[in-house]
């Protein structure tokens, strides 16, 4: 038997994404920071709450603002969702959906749980309003794959064991397991508690490495689930790829990873 292992995109092993909440003026320096050191990430936008506030991005800056970046739903009004009438919630996410992905031009498919507030009742009903992940809030110090996409908890907050995590995970070689690191905050936090230098230092130590994939929140899942498409022979002695991205796998062992191009069918054997 052809032994098969799924890998990210560009056939790394590791995998790094970030997650920004409520969309206030300091994703400016954010963003800066994370295009200067290549790193993308996922921020998180309440369309309710811009016009009135000062201190929120507006959403004739998006385009530019979050260029590489992905923008994602946190709810119109940033309510503690498990307290509403689930009717209530419904319309809360998908008004989001609407009002941002009139400034995006793109299917906005992602959510950070507004106060990470949610219920059974509200992950059961995400799938139907078009949601592919939702994030919840808290820590797990850890690097493997997330079991439940609507309970994706992340590595961890940036003001705990930022550098540790990003030390442990740079270190990490075994080329037998996906890891991924995830990191969330508020960008405002940084102004806040006057440790801008700590994300630049993160970035500093994660940034430009061979062995790891930059994703947005949602390029993780879309690379998950285009693997998932991958069909294979019976025997995989041949693949056929029926997305329109290229995927990779690595084929018994081998050192470089075998490129599985969008629409075509490769020998492994
Ligand atoms: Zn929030």
């Amino acid at each position: 038997m052809i032994k098969v292992y799924y890998c990210f995109p560009g056939g790394k092993h590791k995998a790094l994404t970030l997650s920004y909440d409520d969309g206030k003026l300091q994703d400016r320096r954010l963003s800066d920071l994370f295009n200067r050191y290549g790193l993308r990430a996922t921020f998180n936008l309440n369309s309710g709450l811009w016009d009135a506030d000062e201190k929120r991005i507006k959403p004739e800056e998006f385009r530019t603002l979050y260029a590489g970046h992905e923008i994602a739903c946190h709810t119109v009004t940033h309510p503690t969702i498990e307290r509403c009438p689930l009717p209530n919630v419904a319309q809360e996410i998908l008004e989001d959906r609407v009002a941002l992905e009139k400034w995006t031009g793109y299917p906005v498919r992602g959510l950070a749980y507004p106060n990470g507030s949610l219920s059974r009742d509200i992950v059961a009903m995400l799938p139907a309003l078009g949601i592919r992940y939702a994030r919840v809030v808290g820590s797990s110090d850890s690097f493997g794959a997330p079991e439940d996409p609507y309970r994706w908890q992340a590595t961890c907050h940036h003001n705990h064991r930022l550098l540790e995590n990003a030390d442990a995970f740079t270190a990490l070689f075994k080329k037998q397991y996906l890891y991924l690191m995830y990191v969330w905050g508020h960008s405002y936090e940084f102004d806040d508690r006057n440790n801008w230098d700590l994300m630049e230092e993160f970035c500093k130590r994660v940034g430009g490495r061979e062995d790891t994939w930059y994703c947005t929140n949602i390029a993780y899942w879309d690379a998950m689930d285009d693997l998932k498409r991958l069909r294979f022979a019976a025997d995989n002695s041949f693949v056929f790829n029926p997305n329109a991205a290229d995927c990779f796998i690595r084929v018994n062992d081998s050192e470089e990873a075998v490129c599985v191009p969008g629409g075509e069918t490769v020998r492994l054997d």
